[in-house]
């Protein structure tokens, strides 16, 4: 019944936007030996679509390209790229509906949440088609008599994009859109688990105008994003490599990156903290958690992961929670009122059931949720799970659950949930309540995160710089540092003039 469903949501998408081999150069073309992989419903697992499968030949055609086409775009005026961004812009929102059903197939979020992420990815694309008229050096005041200084930006060179599975579009759209903007040409690899939005994306910037070569397109399955990989971080012509995904696949990148130095940018895991303190408008802390927590099904690295509240409010918090929790329907993308979707995978379900089963071993208490359900429609659905006397031994206070899962800590004090909070590799995000002006002013600066929500849950937009610190990363994503990334610094100094 799903898998019927699933492909009814697959034919709303026209046939000049499924799409399933590479885009190197401005062709479509498959892979040379032929190698296709699955595409599957996150739901059922059944295959929606076979896609081309890339290896080091597809890498290395498609950094062919974008070098060739590097000079011709790194001389393009900026209004220009601006304007053909826009066009892309206009495309991508014109295509909502169809974009926001490829998202769903392929990684299962509800479909209205996926038309949410194509206007959140669009919004990227139209911010930088902004900033690239906005890239500025600066006339320095000269050290010696007859010289001239200045400072000139030009953009990094050829990057490699690297994305996960749980934005489909967007997370590839940030990372494009301010390369572009810079002057930049890319050659990216999707996740494996949904390569067909991206592919969608790169047929709609060439309908805009994007020149040939400009955006690339290498498609992979896990075996062999490797090799796909690989060649690009041996290819000295490649001077960035921007990363989205999992720490341990983030730091063999960037040693992998160093025998050609190449600029680097990694957007890592998380293990966010979101503290209820004393004072917190219970409510208002309820409705944030919910939609930090739930968005996309708890798989987005600046979920909450570990929510501690003082023990004072605990338990009226704890009912506000459940009562919101239980009222979340999962359920096939396409049905009408489902908050939560299937799970990604197999591998992510199971993670969640050992988080849960060992949190409950070491003496957590679930309240709700944490079993499988609509069985019928697939074996990946998890109903959202709180648990309350959660302890900082537990798998799920160490590791991100990246699912909808709510661990509530309790605490007595300020300087302790403060150290809880830091106690961990990881520095994304964090979220905290409270009503109290000073304390919101002694806390934030405190937390060691990338990212700081304060009386609110919901943080990423394109206008503000997205990115961790520790273990989840460096580089940022959206707004003018976003830019930055994709940017060399020259400086010039003219002498003999006096
Ligand atoms: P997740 O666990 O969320 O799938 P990963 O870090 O494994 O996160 O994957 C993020 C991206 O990195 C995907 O595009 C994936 O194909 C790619 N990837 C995974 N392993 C490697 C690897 N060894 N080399 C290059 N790319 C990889």
């Amino acid at each position: 019944m799903t898998e019927l469903r699933s492909q009814d949501c697959l034919s709303r998408v026209p046939a000049a936007l499924r799409l399933d081999t590479h885009c190197i150069g401005g062709r479509w073309q498959p892979s040379a030996d032929a190698a296709r992989f699955a595409v599957t419903d996150p739901a059922t697992g059944a295959t929606i679509a076979d896609v081309a499968d890339g290896s080091a030949l597809e890498a290395t055609q498609a950094a062919d390209a974008a070098s060739t086409a590097l000079p011709g775009w790194r001389a393009t005026p900026a209004r220009e790229r601006a304007r053909l961004l826009r066009r892309w812009h206009a495309a991508i929102v014109e295509h909502t509906e169809a974009l926001a059903a490829l998202i769903s197939a392929e990684q299962g979020k509800p479909l209205a949440e996926a038309a949410g992420e194509v206007a959140y990815g669009a919004s990227y694309v139209a911010w930088f088609a902004e900033e690239a008229l906005r890239i500025q050096g600066d006339i320095l005041a000269a050290a010696g008599t007859g010289q001239r200084m200045w400072v000139q930006k030009h953009p990094v060179g050829v990057v490699a994009a690297i994305t996960p599975w749980n934005f489909p579009l967007a997370m590839i759209a940030r990372k494009i859109a301010p390369a572009l903007a810079a002057g930049c040409t890319v050659v990216a690899k999707p996740a494996e688990d949904t390569p067909l939005t991206a592919l969608a994306l790169a047929e709609l910037a060439a309908q805009a105008g994007l020149p040939p070569g400009v955006l690339n397109i290498v498609a992979a399955s896990r075996e062999r994003a490797p090799a796909v990989v690989d060649a690009w971080l041996a290819d000295g012509r490649v001077r960035k490599l921007t990363f989205t995904g999992s720490t341990a696949v983030g730091k063999h990148l960037a040693r992998a990156s160093a025998d050609t130095l190449k600029k680097v940018s990694l957007e890592l895991g998380g293990n966010a903290p979101f503290i209820v303190f004393e004072d917190a408008d219970l409510e208002a802390a309820v409705a944030g958690l919910m939609a930090a927590k739930f968005r996309n099904g708890g798989q987005t690295c600046v979920c909450p992961n570990r929510v501690y509240v003082h023990d004072s409010v605990h338990d009226a918090f704890v009912e506000r929670l459940r009562e919101a929790v239980t009222g979340l329907t999962v359920g096939p993308a396409w049905e009408p009122d489902v908050r939560i979707g299937p799970m990604i995978n197999a591998r992510a379900v199971e993670k969640i059931g050992q988080h849960l089963a060992d949190a409950v071993a070491q003496g957590a208490r679930l309240i709700t949720g944490g079993m499988r359900v609509r069985e019928a429609d697939g074996p990946h659905y998890v109903a959202p799970a709180v648990l309350t006397g959660a302890t900082p031994a537990m798998r799920l206070a160490c590791e991100e659950t990246f699912g909808p899962v709510v661990p509530v800590f309790r605490f007595h004090d300020e300087a302790e949930v403060i150290r809880a909070a830091n106690d961990t590799p990881y520095g994304l995000a964090a979220y905290f309540y409270s009503r109290d002006a000073r304390r919101i002013a002694r806390v934030a600066p405190q937390l060691d995160t990338g990212m700081v929500g304060i009386n609110e849950g919901a943080i990423a937009s394109e206008v503000a710089p997205f990115g961790g610190v520790k273990e989840s990363g460096y580089g940022r994503e959206g707004s003018r540092y976003g830019l930055d990334d994709y940017l060399q610094t020259q400086y010039l100094c003219e002498g003999q003039l006096g």
